[in-house]
């Protein structure tokens, strides 16, 4: 039998869509390749009757519950007191809670207000959570067969606590078949192209393809089912990963989630041991915010304006084609900084065309190295800044497939 799951916010904002839930998407992600079956997502406001049925309710119908929100200091925060009412079981002061959380506020030098006191009161029994992150620990208790687990809404200290405390568990209280989720990670190729040269490879039928765009990147996910032969899999995912060449950045399994195209180009530059400057105009010093916190990025460049980005540079050629330009540019600027990459990025048409929701815009972008000069030409489309980050974006993916594949 595969143990039931269900997952569930707290709080009023969620109800009313001020924020969105997160939370529960995250957990649901996490749950089920770990082999639950999740089988509701619930939001309730800050109502406590409310709060004491729903637990009662699922306490009553799923074996594990993942709850969010409300452990917080202020009186819309009814976690603690809706477990007590719903199980019937005391709420007990809990002195090392107690200490945390004023050690919380002392290593900010601040003083605890007493309403952080109502946060080391949990129900009996419960185990305590320790958040190292904020001042609310979460907790988690039995009730008859289901086990339900309690953690703070912010969505940082929630993960923490949830990958630090509770995953490890699981196994021992569950009997888990675990699911392995593979991600192909791509930039550069939309989902229909993906799919298309996909379609060369029969998967088999226990097997789940699915795809999630988003302007970052297109991740081809595959659902193995318990006990898929692990070669079979490393295999199968070898092949897509060649049908989609230079495009694939990264895969990330259920145990290692490997982070976004920006993490894998740091990870190649640090290993490498070598720098780059970056002569933006259209993604106005966004390039160099997505490197922001890297030792390699040496200098940055910014200018609206061509003529005067030119005159900074003390460039005299005049010349039509963009991206012969872009290379004197690049050169200019490998000699200036002493840089081992360049990359430059130019476009054609006005800052105003770039405005214009309704006109492409042709880039230019420019990778020099080593004393050669590699030039890729793109179209963005959409609001200025989609075209932008864009922008921004396909110059990063550049270099990394430079770096990781000695091409582009
Ligand atoms: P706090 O100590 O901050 O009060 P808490 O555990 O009581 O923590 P909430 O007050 O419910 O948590 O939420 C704190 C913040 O965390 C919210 O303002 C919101 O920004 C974020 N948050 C809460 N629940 C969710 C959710 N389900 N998805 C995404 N973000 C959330
Ligand atoms: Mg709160």
């Amino acid at each position: 039998m595969i143990p039931k799951l269900e997952i569930f916010s707290q709080g009023e904002e969620i109800v009313t869509g001020q924020t969105v839930d997160t939370n529960a998407a995250w957990l649901s992600q996490q749950a089920v390749p770990l082999g639950f079956m999740v089988t509701r997502h619930t939001a309730v406001g800050d109502k406590l009757d409310d709060l004491v049925v729903l637990l009662r309710e699922i306490a009553s119908r799923a074996e594990c519950c993942l709850c969010t929100g409300g452990l917080g200091p202020t009186s819309d925060d009814l976690t603690s007191e809706a477990v007590a009412k719903a199980f019937d079981l005391p709420l007990v002061f809990d002195p090392i809670a107690f200490e945390q959380i004023q050690q919380f506020f002392n290593q900010r030098q601040q003083p605890m207000p007493a309403a952080n006191r109502k946060q080391a009161m949990l129900p009996k029994g419960a185990e305590r959570l320790d958040n190292t992150l904020g001042t609310a620990p979460g907790f988690a208790l039995w009730h008859q067969n289901c086990w339900l687990v309690f953690l703070p809404g912010v969505p940082s200290e929630m993960r923490q606590l949830f990958s630090e405390k509770v995953k490890p568990t699981l196994n021992q209280s569950f009997n888990l078949q675990p699911h392995t989720l593979v991600s192909i990670k791509t930039f550069g190729l939309g989902e229909s192209l993906i799919q298309q040269r996909l379609e060369e490879i029969t998967l088999p039928e226990t097997v789940q393809l699915g795809f999630r765009a988003s302007q970052h990147d297109v991740q081809t996910k595959l659902l193995f089912p318990p006990n898929f032969d692990s070669s079979a899999r490393h295999a199968l995912v070898t092949k897509l990963r060649n049908q989609l060449g230079e495009a694939v950045f990264a895969i990330d399994t259920t145990s290692e989630a490997t982070g976004d195209l920006v993490t894998t180009l740091d990870q190649l530059m640090t290993r490498a041991g070598q720098t780059l400057a970056v002569v933006e105009t259209i993604s106005q010093g966004l390039l160099a915010g997505l490197c922001t916190g890297s030792v390699w990025l040496l200098e940055s460049t910014y200018q609206q304006s061509l003529p005067r980005l030119l005159k900074k540079l003390g460039i005299t050629e005049s010349t039509e084609n963009l991206s012969r330009l872009a290379q004197t540019i690049a050169f200019t600027t490998a000699e200036a900084s002493g840089a081992d990459y360049v990359l430059v990025q130019l476009y054609d048409g006005s800052f105003q065309a770039l405005q214009d929701k309704t006109q492409a815009t042709r880039l230019h972008t420019v990778l020099f190295t080593k004393g050669q000069c590699y030039c890729l030409e793109h179209t963005v489309v959409g609001i200025a800044k989609h075209k932008q980050h864009r922008a921004a974006l396909l110059a990063v993916d550049m270099l990394r497939r430079y770096l990781q594949f000695g091409r582009l």
